[in-house]
């Protein structure tokens, strides 16, 4: 999202697909399977079945054997990392000038707006305090948030860069759908490096072709979902799910923190829950459509370019180019061999020295 941009044009519609013109204005689709910001190729999304993060969170706790609340504060460090990272390198302005004339009340206008067409849910301003000169407190709510600690990495992630100062972040349910979230900055100034993220191009060309609206130029096929602006919620109109756009890079940074911390058996547990979830939302149609119909799965919803795939008899194998993040991917290869074959995979894979990931599924 452009830093300015009005809400009104954001969340303003195509007229001819349905797509609301803040994706269109901001999103490119590539020929290489992944989704950028324009003007950011670093900046890389996945359009993904959002229910299935706070479902994650909680299913990694159980199986890691750590608390809800230690993955959350992992979750909400990682996440605003990522967002110190991309809103460091785009903002347009000087940092400070944004925030002493622009300041946190249109900062918040273009989270909102922003929660609106990338299916975040619905932001609203709470207030600061005190409620002229440097905050020390902001208050937003948040309805229906796509992942609740998302949300508060991103908040948090967005006052540290304003303010270049730490925050604190608290957070409280007002009933079953509506949370107030409180970012109360401090006295520590952020460090150079609290900036810095691992971030990569994705670099591999690709050759996926989408039929593009002839108005707004996103891909026709999004025409298959459903942008509630009011609520931001974007649902596919023929599984119901709820999807939402998000950063690999702040996901990543999740998943190499708790790797830091526990060590690879994470990225297993990732995979076996993005089992779980490919199961539970994969058709068997979907499953067995094949190459042609998995890679455009795949590209439209950016998660990376397949260029092999193949089902003999009891073993699959697959390659992709510019793979966003691994352990998904893998996840979502079992599933499709175990709904093809109906029997339970087992998974190896590698990332190739050509920066490809390769996976082999094979009876258990
Ligand atoms: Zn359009």
């Amino acid at each position: 999202m452009t830093w300015g941009d009005e809400g009104m044009k954001a969340t303003g519609t195509c007229g001819e697909c349905g797509v609301p013109l803040g994706i269109a204005s901001n999103l490119n689709w590539n020929a290489n399977g992944t989704i950028t910001q324009k003007g950011d190729p670093r900046h890389r999304l996945v359009f993904f079945e959002s229910d299935n993060l706070d479902r994650l969170w909680n299913r990694l706790s159980q199986i890691l054997g750590v608390t809800t609340e230690h993955i959350w504060e992992v979750v909400i460090g990682s996440k605003s990392r990522a967002t110190r990272a991309f809103l460091h390198r785009t903002l347009p302005w000087g940092v400070s000038f944004l925030a002493h004339f622009v300041g946190y009340r249109s900062m918040i206008k273009t989270i909102e707006s922003q929660g609106l067409v990338m299916g975040y849910g619905k932001i609203t301003v709470g207030g600061q305090y005190p409620r002229r000169g440097r905050p020390e407190r902001v208050t937003v709510y948040i309805e229906d948030p796509y992942s609740l600690p998302f949300f508060c990495g991103d908040f948090k992630g967005a006052a540290e860069v304003l303010e270049k100062r730490w925050a604190g972040i608290d957070w409280q349910a007002l009933d079953s759908r509506r949370h107030q979230v409180d970012v109360t900055m401090r006295e520590a100034r952020l460090e150079d490096e609290s900036f810095m993220l691992r971030e990569e191009i994705a670099g591999k060309p690709g050759d996926m072709g989408y039929e593009l609206c002839g108005t707004c130029g996103t891909p026709l096929d999004l025409r298959q979902f459903t942008w509630d602006l009011e609520a931001g919620i974007i649902r596919d109109s023929r599984s119901g799910r709820r999807l939402a756009f998000f950063g690999t890079a702040g996901m990543l940074a999740v998943f190499d923190e708790l790797v830091h911390e526990l060590g690879e058996r994470v990225i297993d547990a990732v995979i076996e829950v993005e089992r779980e979830n490919a199961l539970a939302a994969l058709s068997v149609e979907e499953a067995r459509s094949g190459y042609q119909g998995l890679r455009y799965l795949a590209a439209i919803r950016g998660l990376g370019l397949i260029s092999s795939l193949e089902m003999e008899g009891d073993r699959l194998t697959l390659r992709m180019s510019n793979p966003s993040l691994p352990g998904y991917i893998v996840g979502l290869a079992v599933a499709v061999f175990e709904l093809v074959s109906g029997r339970r995979g087992k998974p190896a894979w590698s990332i190739e020295p050509d920066t490809d990931l390769y996976v082999e599924i094979t009876p258990a």
